[in-house]
């Protein structure tokens, strides 16, 4: 019995509305008890001609064991759900099969405290950047129960999900620090594997070492190892040999973002040198240098007349030798590099810069860094090539900052029960398109309201005939 109204299809039938909390075909609800803070729903499934498994004789009900799920809440009051299951045992004397338990799938996987529903939900929460411990919070059920599931969903959506990763041609290695927890300040790092082409994080890797990176590596399936045109870098030497020995195939590209990162790093080192060469101590407030700080990490095109005046003016009161000005116009022609489109002219300019670098007379920052372009000269020009990086793309960063805050609560990355798997499923859903959104009001992206199969209004009125009384449905 159900009606029409103008708005939504109602139930109104206290049977037909317990049945549509499980809405499953052929799973039958015993009854509805209330206990504590928590409604427990009993069912069971309908049953009928059960055959044994292995002779395909009758077999009959031995036992009925009731086994506890953590389904999912309803207007605010957590469920309980209580399968009556059927341990069934072959009526053939011959036959050496004992007893099993019917299992459905749909209700719930085996082994698993969440049931199927409850346990894709928390994954899928999970998964769009919600803690385990506020989705357990919501489940009204312990941490790892949570945790557990989502492992387990998460990794058999990624198995399942092996087809996202087909079109990869261009991949990236990147490391990330991962916890610093504690009093005594511990660094984990942690290697993100990225399809830098499609921006999603393929797998993170609990280390940075050359042994597990190449292992992991080593283990993809031919086919897409020898997709791979790419492989993008920081100016990590462990990672450029895990590229030459397992994808010696692959040309390696340096991620222009460290590249610049590197350049600055050198002007800033140029900086406090001279800083203190002159003045005798480290930059204060008033010091002209100390002052021209932000100003020279800046992209020279993004200063207005009045700015660019001011840093020649600061740069004349505290940089006679002009070894900042130096400095500053090597990370602008290195960025001027990457600006450059014509891959032969950007060779060209990259060529001269680096000569430049490695002259005498030039600051030894400047020439360490030369140096380096030296080493890394044909990886930092095929940038113009492959035109990819795995610079940290704005998505990417926030994936990070959400498995950061999924792990919160582990001292670091090796304790988590299966390292990476939540992770994996974040990386899954990045893939998905999920993690576009911004992360600010979680609240709003996430409404509590799940499951509303019956109106809230009628469930109260409709109450009446139930073991106990439903709870004031929470504000939605
Ligand atoms: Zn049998």
């Amino acid at each position: 019995m159900s009606q029409q109204t103008r708005s939504t299809l109602v139930l109104v039938h206290p049977n037909e509305i317990l049945q549509a909390l499980v809405g499953l075909k052929d799973v039958r609800v015993l009854h509805y008890q209330r206990r504590g803070p928590e409604v427990e729903l009993m069912i069971e499934q309908v049953l009928e001609d059960v055959r044994c498994p292995r002779c395909d004789g009758r077999a009959e009900v031995k036992e009925r064991p009731v086994v506890r799920y953590i389904d999912l809440p309803v207007y605010g009051v957590a469920i309980r759900l209580a399968w009556r299951k059927h341990r069934m045992v072959c009526n053939i004397a011959r036959c050496d099969k004992r007893s099993f338990v019917l299992q459905d799938h749909r209700i719930a996987a085996k082994n698993c405290l969440l049931t199927t529903r409850a346990a894709k939900w928390a994954t899928f929460q999970v998964g769009t950047g919600r803690t385990v411990k506020e989705v357990a919070g919501e489940l009204d059920c312990d941490w790892h129960t949570v945790n557990n599931a989502v492992t387990t969903y998460g990794k058999a959506l990624l198995v399942a999900d092996r087809k996202r990763l087909n079109k990869t041609t261009a991949i990236g290695l990147d490391e990330t620090s991962f916890v610093k927890l504690g009093r005594h300040t511990h660094q984990d790092f942690v290697t993100t594997v990225a399809d830098v082409e499609n921006h999603q994080i393929i797998d993170i890797l609990p280390s940075r070492d050359f042994k597990d990176v190449a292992a992991w590596l080593n283990s993809q399936p031919e086919a897409w190892k020898e997709r791979i045109c790419f492989g993008a870098l920081d100016m990590s030497v462990t990672y450029a040999a895990v590229y030459s020995v397992v994808l010696p195939n692959a040309a390696q590209v340096v991620n222009p973002f460290h590249a610049i990162q590197l350049a600055n790093r050198c002007l800033d080192g140029v900086r406090r040198r001279v800083q203190t060469e002159q003045l005798g101590h480290r930059g204060r407030r008033d010091d002209p240098l100390f002052r021209a700080r932000r100003v020279l990490l800046m992209a020279e095109e993004k200063l207005d007349q009045e700015a660019t005046e001011r840093l020649a003016s600061l740069l004349a009161l505290g940089d006679p030798g002009a070894e900042v000005a130096i400095a500053y116009r090597v990370k602008e022609r290195l960025r001027e590099f990457y600006r450059t489109t014509d891959p032969t002219k950007a060779r060209l300019l990259l060529e001269d810069l680096e000569h430049h670098c490695l002259k005498r007379a030039m600051p030894p920052e400047v020439q360490k860094l030369g140096r380096t372009i030296k080493r890394w000269f044909d990886k930092l020009c095929n940038y113009h090539i492959a035109k990819v990086s795995n610079g940290p793309t704005e998505g990417m960063n926030n994936l990070i900052k959400r498995i950061k805050r999924i792990g919160f609560g582990f001292r670091n990355f090796r304790e988590l029960p299966d390292p990476g798997l939540a992770l994996c499923r974040q990386a899954q859903l990045a893939g998905l398109g999920l993690d576009r959104r911004p992360m600010r009001s979680r609240s709003r992206q996430n409404p509590k309201s799940h499951f509303l199969w019956v109106d809230g209004a009628l469930l109260e009125e409709t109450a009446g005939p139930f073991t106990a009384p439903l709870a004031q449905p929470r504000a939605l």
